[in-house]
């Protein structure tokens, strides 16, 4: 810990060792030591991201998916208007960055990414504020014109660094191909966003490899989220092999002190907030306007139509734990630093 706090490389043993020593002190010194170099670079600052998913209907069948395309569930696509609508709530509430989400949805993707390109530029447009997209593996042509109709982040989660695993969660799909979009993402101007869950069946050298692997500094933003089974689901849960989300955020934190970590409030809603913040998160996304008919991605429905993952209620509970919600001339002069100016 020592080494990480002063910005010394960890090597493959000692983020084994942070990740799998086991006594209870060594954990809260390892939650102290990623909070406290979150605070060295970010002080009390907690960036928010509004999260609009504006299509759950999805051509793939990743194992690990409510969205799965066998799950028959109800699904929703929201146009452009309703897209604009729901971010300039957002924008109006505070958040720094919208967040625009969507399943590897085939109407989307039809005719060159029009529907897709055509909602991107009219919320761009509508709320002048940060965009991050997660449209999916596209071909990679189509990140130009993304970057071109105002995304600013392409996010794009493997979810494991271990091929085999990547095999059986994401059925049909390309390592390699969804590897390099994140590479191309970034050499377009994008700022790439990049992540992996826990209790999948990995085993910790799969986390250690995949730290190592978000380290790259083309990374800028690294996310580790728990699996939660629900309904339709064919992943079990692997208790025995799963590693704590809380503990590997806060060995991406001391590996990454520069970069912005999110808390999901997916995976056990606003009361799960902190303990992601103490292990280095600082940024909130998943903020959802309650009353919109909207989902979320790990739980579709937690916390979300009682207003517990509003804006108001999450800056409300953040003064209460002494943080406070970055404005957004300080999300911006941030990504500004990685960009060079960008679509800002
Ligand atoms: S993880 Fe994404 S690509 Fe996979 S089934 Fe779910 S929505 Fe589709």
């Amino acid at each position: 810990m020592e080494s990480a706090l002063s910005r010394e490389a960890l090597s493959r043993e000692e983020i084994r060792y942070l990740l799998s020593c086991e006594d209870k002190d060594s954990e809260d010194l390892i939650f102290e030591a990623a909070r406290s170099m979150t605070e060295k670079v970010f002080k009390n600052k907690v960036f928010t991201y509004g999260f609009v998913y504006f299509s759950t209907y999805c051509q793939n069948n990743c194992n690990f998916c409510y969205y799965r395309r066998s799950n028959r569930i109800d699904r929703y696509r929201r146009t452009a208007e309703e897209a604009v609508e729901i971010s300039s709530a957002l924008r109006d509430a505070g958040v720094n960055l919208i967040d625009l989400t969507m399943g590897e949805d085939p109407v989307a993707y039809r005719n060159g990414y029009e529907g897709l390109l055509h909602l991107v530029s009219a919320v761009n447009n509508a709320v002048e504020l940060p965009i991050m997209v997660s449209p999916g593996a596209v071909i990679d042509d189509a990140l130009p014109l993304l970057k071109a109709a105002g995304a600013d982040w392409y996010a794009c989660y493997q979810e494991t660094h271990n091929r085999e695993l990547f095999y059986r969660l994401r059925i049909g799909q390309d390592y390699d191909r969804r590897f390099d979009l994140k590479k191309q993402a970034s050499s377009v101007g994008m700022l790439v966003e990049e992540g992996i869950m826990t209790g999948i069946g990995e085993t910790i050298d799969d986390i250690v490899d995949s730290i190592m692997t978000m380290r790259d500094p083309s990374f800028r933003q690294v996310r580790v989220m728990t699996f939660i089974p629900q309904n339709g689901v064919p992943l079990v849960f692997d208790r025995q092999h799963r590693s704590s989300e809380l503990r590997i955020m806060a060995v991406l934190r001391l590996t990454n002190p520069d970069k912005l970590i999110p808390a999901s409030l997916d995976i056990e809603g606003i009361s799960g907030l902190g303990p992601r913040l103490n292990a280095g998160a600082n940024v909130i996304t998943s903020i959802v306007p309650p009353n919109r008919s909207l989902a979320g991605v790990a739980q579709h429905e937690l916390d979300i139509d009682n207003g517990h993952r509003s804006p108001d209620h999450i800056y409300e509970v953040l003064d209460g734990m002494g943080y406070r919600a970055a404005t957004n001339n300080e999300y911006n002069s941030l990504i500004k630093k990685w960009t060079g100016g960008g679509n800002l």
